[in-house]
Order: C-alpha cells, then sequence, then structure tokens
C-alpha cells in the first residue's frame, strides 16, 4: 500500500512503559534486505514470499526488505527476554533509556514511515508494472545520457590530423 509521509516523532528514548505498551514488537518479527528487484523474474521471488503466512515486504529509504512476522522463542509470556542480560546486540539497540536516544520503533507508526509495505500478492502484483516500466525510463534516460557524453568526448572524425 501508498504510505503517506508523516511527521517525524520527537527524539527520546523507549521506557519500560514503553515497552508494555508496544507489546514488545521487536520481538515479534525478523527482517532482512534483499536486492533491489529489477526484473519480473526479482518480483516472482518475492510473490512467492508473498504468497506465505505473516511474510510482508517493504521499502524503506529506497532498500527493499523482507519480514516475517515471527514470535521469538526467548520471549516470555509476560513480555520479558528470557536472555535478557546475553541478548544479542540487535535486540539492545532498541533498548530502554540507551545514551545517547534512540528512536524505538513501538514508539512511531513505524510501517508509517515506509515508502511501501505489501501484505500480499495482490498489492505487489498492482505495484509492479509501474515500477517495472519506471525502471526502464530511467535506464533509457541514462543510456542517452552515456550516448551524449561519449559523442562530446570522441574525437569527430571530419577533424583534419596534421
Ligand atoms: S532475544 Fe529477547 S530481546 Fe531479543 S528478540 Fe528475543 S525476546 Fe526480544
Amino acid at each position: 500500500m501508498k504510505r503517506q509521509a508523516v511527521a517525524p516523532v520527537p527524539l527520546r528514548s523507549a521506557t519500560r512503559q514503553d515497552c508494555v505498551a508496544c507489546g514488545q514488537r521487536c520481538c515479534r518479527s525478523i527482517s532482512f534486505e534483499v536486492d533491489t528487484p529489477a526484473s519480473p523474474e526479482d518480483f516472482d521471488h518475492l510473490r512467492w514470499m508473498l504468497a506465505h503466512h505473516n511474510v510482508f515486504v517493504y521499502i524503506e529509504h529506497g532498500e527493499w526488505y523482507v519480514e516475517v512476522a515471527v514470535d521469538c522463542a526467548m520471549l516470555e509470556d509476560d513480555g520479558s527476554c528470557r536472555i535478557y542480560e546475553t541478548r544479542p546486540a540487535i535486540c539492545r539497540e532498541h533498548g530502554v533509556e540507551m545514551e545517547p536516544a534512540v528512536l524505538c520503533e513501538g514508539l512511531q507508526d513505524v510501517i508509517a514511515t515506509y515508502e511501501r509495505y505489501f501484505t500480499g500478492i495482490d498489492e505487489l502484483e498492482a505495484f509492479i508494472p509501474g515500477y517495472l516500466e519506471g525502471l526502464k525510463k530511467k535506464k533509457g534516460a541514462a543510456r542517452r545520457t552515456l550516448d551524449a557524453v561519449r559523442r562530446a568526448v570522441r574525437p569527430s572524425s571530419h577533424t583534419k590530423r596534421k
């Protein structure tokens, strides 16, 4: 779905109350970056991923990511972390009262900050034609620019050699 730009949220640390209110969003999914799709074949791979339950695809700052909504096995029923003292660094980056202050994803509607957030195949398929057409135009413009540069630097065949 197309997202509207949202006003930036003031930067501050997450508090323990924030974590309780958020529902431990950062413990309930994993995301990983994927190559920016540039062909129908690339999109077919993303279509396959989106065919699965609890899988989402999003674009953030021009980069493409796949998100899998799955609870961490270390998350206790009361929302606490079973391995809190030795939790991985990525968990600490979402930490409580970090200095300098970091903006926890739970403190904003993080999905609203994504350029795009695809929740299923249909949404992606509606997006693909326009996106690939845009890529084609960009490549055409780049090629024309390169050709113009080459023409400008190439010695003219009419130039007399001494
Ligand atoms: S290891 Fe702990 S802090 Fe990290 S995602 Fe799992 S439950 Fe959350």
